[in-house]
């Protein structure tokens, strides 16, 4: 247990994700942040333990927005290593029709683990798989989570429209819309926390627009209206889905969006890409929140999110790493570094900086997720915290703390807090045999592309 006091001492850089100074570090109090400190001053009152973070470079904890934990089981597969999304789905449907409760719980598991090593500290996944004997799957998750010790924003996912009625997914991994809405109310009731510290929360997901109906979409906003809960989905992704919609409700995906109800600033949208300059107008103006996943964009060629642009037009813009068969990697410090290249490429050097993306990863992500209380270092938010060594050989030379972690790329985090409590600590994660869980995950992932 942690002490009821402590003080993060003198740390070598702080990112506070707000510009408040707190060179001299900051205190935590059962668990809340009650102190920020300038250069050279002490706590106001004694503290009980004090931690010495002249060695670290200190950030609010990275929130992660989108994932899919299940796809972890299928990293790196030779048949869509060079697919693009529509090709790459119908590839996997089939396998991932095969996921089996146990091979769920050890893929979240390997998801949450690699996310916490990388200095997350919430994250969102979205399931949208439920073949037969998986009902329970993001109580699964919730079980998982808590054993890490981790926040999590679990979405219930959804697919109703199979290959039978034009959609891309295979039957067997669609259900109705009635065991759908039936699950979500159960879900809801069952494990959504609401106020500061929730450690798990649920939103409604249904999975994209050549997946589900219109009828599931209205009546997820619907029900996420009466419950207060928040609503995710993936929109914008690919040209392949803009011809879609086009085919399909005869109009663009921001039209869609808002026939359906969803276009206001409960949603948040993994993508979103393929937007004009009109759409990005409407959707900034109704406060949706984009979740911007570079390395798969980039993995599946699928294009470059507007980011500056929708920000400047009033979105909220938060990170995601997205799943682990199009990443393939579930790291939040490598993901910030390659939203730091890809939008560069698209604005220039000088807009996007190493705190620009930062903020995106914490206090963005946060935003996004409907929580002001993480993602930031202030007084009276959790003590969610994620440090960071410069001490390997990647970054000998290096000058700037901040700008080092991106640049030379900061992948692990030494130290991770979550609500005043260490979760990591010299690298490694408390109470979880690494070994055992790489060896029991990768025998799971060879059985489920056997079939
Ligand atoms: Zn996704």
């Amino acid at each position: 247990m942690s002490a009821t006091r402590i003080w993060i001492k003198n740390p070598l850089a702080i990112f506070t994700a707000n510009q408040q100074d707190a060179a001299g570090g900051l205190v935590i109090e059962n668990g809340v942040i009650v102190e920020l400190l300038g250069a050279g001053q002490a706590p106001a009152t004694p503290v009980d333990s004090s931690f010495d973070a002249r060695e670290h470079v200190v950030l609010p904890g990275l929130v992660n927005t989108h994932h899919h934990f299940y796809q972890t089981l299928t990293r790196a597969w030779g048949p869509v290593v060079n697919e693009p999304l529509f090709d790459w789905l119908l590839t996997l449907y089939p396998v991932w029709a095969r996921l089996t409760p146990r091979q769920l719980a050890l893929a979240s598991k390997v998801a949450l683990a690699e996310l916490l090593l990388s200095g997350c500290t919430t994250a969102a996944d979205h399931h949208y798989l439920f073949p037969a004997g998986l009902d329970e799957a993001i109580d699964i998750q919730v079980e998982a989570v808590r054993e890490l010790g981790m926040r999590a924003m679990l979405t219930r996912g959804s697919m109703n429209l199979g290959k039978h009625d034009g959609g891309l997914p295979c039957q067997s991994v669609v259900q109705t819309a009635e065991v759908i809405l039936a699950d979500s109310e159960r879900l809801i009731d069952r494990y959504h926390e609401r106020g500061d510290g929730a450690q798990i929360q649920i939103a409604l997901a249904p999975c994209s627009p050549f997946s589900v109906t219109t009828d599931i979409m209205r009546a997820s906003a619907e029900m996420a209206e009466k419950r207060d809960v928040r609503l995710h989905t993936h929109l914008a992704e690919t040209l392949d889905e803009q011809e879609f919609c086009a085919q399909r409700f005869g109009m663009r995906t921001v039209d869609y969006l808002q026939s359906v109800g969803w276009l206001g600033p409960r949603t948040w949208l993994a993508h979103g890409i393929h937007f004009n300059q009109v759409e990005i107008h409407r959707l900034g103006a109704a406060g949706v929140g984009i979740c911007h996943c570079p390395s798969s964009n980039m993995r599946l060629a699928s294009g470059i999110c507007h980011t500056l642009e929708l920000e400047a037009k009033g979105a909220t813009i938060g990170l995601g790493v997205d799943g682990s068969a199009s990443n393939d990697a579930s790291n939040m410090m490598l993901e910030a570094r390659q939203a730091l290249f890809i939008q560069r490429l698209r604005y220039g050097a000088q807009a996007i900086t190493p705190e620009k993306v930062l903020g995106w990863a914490t206090r963005g992500s946060a935003r996004l997720l409907g929580r002001s209380d993480i993602g930031e270092l202030a007084i009276g938010k959790q003590a969610d915290l994620a440090l960071f060594k410069l001490d390997e050989l990647r970054f000998s030379g290096s000058h700037d703390p901040i700008a080092a972690l991106l640049l030379c790329g900061a992948d692990r985090a030494d130290r991770v807090m979550i609500g005043g409590e260490w979760r990591v600590i010299d690298g490694q994660i408390e109470g979880l045999d690494i070994a055992g869980l790489i060896a029991d995950h990768s025998q799971a992932a060879r059985r489920l592309i056997a079939g």
